[in-house]
């Protein structure tokens, strides 16, 4: 299945849906009072409230967690046109087909089949280890995937069975608490449990505090830039930390280069490269420049000019203190915004935006979050090596290879020692999207724990019974 064909069929999936449930599938936004659906103005009444809740549900037992975790995929499907469209409209980064489709590829994300437990026995009896839950788990999403962070970590976390506080990002709040609103009333009238999905409907960096330093939180879930990832490696709690990226892409000599064309736009324009995941800048040795460049045309991105790349840069990228920033008015704007600043018109259905620069243009060390990708030419492999890990930042988060050299492909990956590596595909392919794996929308780099999974929010704990219960 070709890249475009995925998301396609994602979005017709999606539509599919909606036209088989006699058009009243939708789940109205609705805000009902704050008691039953998890939306709070202070910490400790959230907090209170996601206790009650998770003690509810570690009576109802695994197959609830369960069936809580199907009606959320369900109802994220369901709502997939609308609440897709609400979140453009209020966080205003992206794209609107892959706001649809990242609610869609919550389908993959993983629930209670993901908990195991082992035993031992011996002569001296048996032990026993099971995967416990944490409790009140606090958690901290980012603009650029406000539903989706929010309903990934709901399922995962309910699957191991915790309840959650959520400070949202300010400018992707009201589209996040309108959808726990709506998954708390739903999960209530299936399973009589009150709102485990609870939320701060006015968040603001007190409030973020207030989550990190509560008694009664002993689990925090950070997912955003280098500020509050850098605040959630300081705290004393235990925290799983899905921090920034900046993912480099490396194209060898031997590189299947229309497949690598294909893989970057795909990576890069999902969503108008908002993923931490997406391709960001790409170095590509000197010997297959010409013909890479080619190959993006063919493959349909727009090459801009040296005159057009250093317009862009100008209204895109600033100097903020010591470093360089990506401008607000860009960050997860549509090719044809960018396209205008580098004073060009678009024509219609361009994803990606590409354009020769030194390793010098801002763009190259910037995480940009925007539909236009720096592409640097290297003298060898081992100079874009060099560059992919200078401008990774040791984030450890993603990177990228097109290239047949296995060896090739092997140093790169002990190299660049990140969470996720995508070799000759897309970076979305990491996470199941065009490749093998299984989705999350919080990726575990400086902490360590990589793709969540509901066994990322257990404590190990282990019964021992001594001279008894074995049966043989
Ligand atoms: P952001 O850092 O601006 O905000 C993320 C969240 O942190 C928001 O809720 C914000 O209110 C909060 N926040 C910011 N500073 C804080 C502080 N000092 N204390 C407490 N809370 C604070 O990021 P964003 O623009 O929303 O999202 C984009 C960033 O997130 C990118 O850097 C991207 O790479 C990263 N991201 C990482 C992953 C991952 O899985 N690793 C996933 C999505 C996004």
């Amino acid at each position: 299945m070709d890249d475009k064909t995925l998301i396609a069929n994602v979005v017709s999936e999606v539509l599919k849906r909606m036209s088989t449930s006699n058009g009243s599938s939708a789940i109205a936004a609705s805000s009902p009072a704050a008691s039953t659906s998890g939306l709070f103005d202070n910490v400790d009444a959230a907090v209170d409230q996601a206790t009650i809740a998770q003690q509810q549900l570690a009576k109802a037992g695994l197959e609830v967690r369960d069936g809580i975790c199907k009606l959320l995929k369900a109802m994220a499907l369901e709502n997939a046109p609308q609440w897709g469209r609400i979140e453009l409209e209020e966080t205003k980064v992206g794209r609107l087909d892959h706001k649809i489709a990242k609610l869609g590829l919550l389908q993959g994300i993983p629930g209670v089949e993901f908990l195991k437990t082992a035993s031992k026995t011996g002569d001296k009896g048996i032990c026993l280890d099971e995967m416990a839950p944490w409790g009140v788990i606090g958690v901290i999403t980012p603009v650029t995937h406000s539903i989706p962070t929010m309903t990934a970590n709901a399922i995962a976390m309910i699957a191991a069975g915790n309840s959650l506080v959520i400070n949202p990002h300010p400018s992707g709040a009201k589209c996040l608490c309108m959808a726990a609103a709506e998954y708390n009333k739903a999960i209530k009238a299936q399973f009589g449990i009150d709102s485990l999905i609870n939320a701060i409907a006015t968040p603001t960096l007190d409030s973020a505090d207030k989550i990190f330093k509560h008694p009664r939180i002993p689990m925090l879930v950070v997912t955003g830039g280098p500020a509050v990832a850098r605040a959630a490696m300081q705290t004393p709690k235990r925290a799983v930390v899905a921090g920034p990226g900046n993912p480099p892409v490396v194209v060898d000599e031997t590189a299947d280069l229309a497949k690598a064309a294909e893989g970057i736009i795909f990576g890069a324009a999902f969503d108008n490269n908002l993923l931490c995941i997406g391709e960001k800048e790409v170095f590509v040795v000197d010997s297959v420049f010409d013909k890479m460049m080619a190959a993006m045309r063919q493959a349909g991105a727009v090459e801009l000019s040296a005159g057009g790349v250093e317009k862009l840069t100008k209204a895109a990228i600033s100097w903020h203190e010591d470093h360089f920033v990506a401008n607000k008015d860009f960050i997860g704007k549509d090719p044809s915004v960018l396209a205008e600043a580098a004073g060009i018109k678009l024509r219609e259905g361009v994803d990606l935006l590409f354009g020769e620069t030194t390793e010098d243009n801002p763009f190259v060390p910037v995480e940009q979050m925007m539909p236009f990708v720096p592409f640097v030419r290297v003298r060898d492999f081992d100079h874009a090596l060099e560059l992919a890990l200078k401008h990774e930042h040791g984030f450890g988060h993603t990177a990228i290879i097109h290239s047949n050299n296995l060896n090739n492909i092997t140093r790169m990956g002990q190299a660049m020692n990140t969470t996720l590596f995508a070799v000759n595909g897309p970076s979305t392919g990491c996470l199941g999207a065009n490749g093998e794996g299984y989705p999350s929308y919080s990726i575990a780099t400086p902490s360590g724990e990589g793709v969540t999974t509901p066994l990322t929010f257990t404590r190990f704990r282990r019964m021992t019974v001594t001279n008894s219960l074995r049966i043989v």
